[in-house]
């Protein structure tokens, strides 16, 4: 009792205003030392699409590759929609966590795409698949994107992902 006295209002300060949309308490703590482990500050120009891609991930459907992708898209209009992997039992049915964080802000009315941040619990780099970089072209141009694994960020920028578009 006396801990959660103590401890609660400290860590209301810290927390994000996106952290109050869906995640429970157990989740933010999570993310928080995620942050932590990955040197994340609040004064990073990235932290706030980062920690929304890390936040995302906990809504992953990953019962079958267990492979869990956040992903957290900023559009023009300042709002960053959250993704994660919905994967189906048939696998060719799956969606990739870019697309559904894309597929929410153009629905929304959003504008375009501003900024990428993609966030797995995985030492591999969460590079977009080619059918979401194809995708992504579509409502954007050339925006800073984000790559987060287990203990790293990296940072690079669209058009080094996807040089060349298909266009007609
Ligand atoms: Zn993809």
């Amino acid at each position: 009792m006396l801990l959660a006295f103590c401890a609660a209002p400290a860590l209301e300060l810290t927390v994000p205003l996106i952290m109050l949309t869906s995640a429970r308490w157990t989740d933010y703590v999570e993310v928080m030392i995620e942050t932590l482990q990955l040197g994340l500050s609040e004064s990073d120009p990235w932290y706030e699409s980062v920690l929304a891609a890390i936040e995302a991930r906990g809504q992953a459907h990953a019962p079958y590759s267990k492979f869990k992708v956040g992903a957290a898209v900023r559009f023009s209009d300042g709002r960053i929609f959250g993704g994660a992997n919905v994967e189906n039992v048939s696998y060719g049915l799956t969606m990739c966590a870019e697309r559904v964080a894309v597929y929410r802000g153009v629905f929304a009315g959003a504008g375009r795409m501003v900024e990428l941040a993609v966030a797995v619990a995985d030492p591999a780099l969460p590079y977009p698949c080619g059918a979401c970089l194809q995708v992504m072209a579509e409502f954007g141009s050339d925006f800073p994107v984000h790559l987060v694994n287990t203990d790293r960020i990296v940072h690079v920028s669209f058009s080094q992902l996807l040089p060349y578009r298909f266009t007609f």
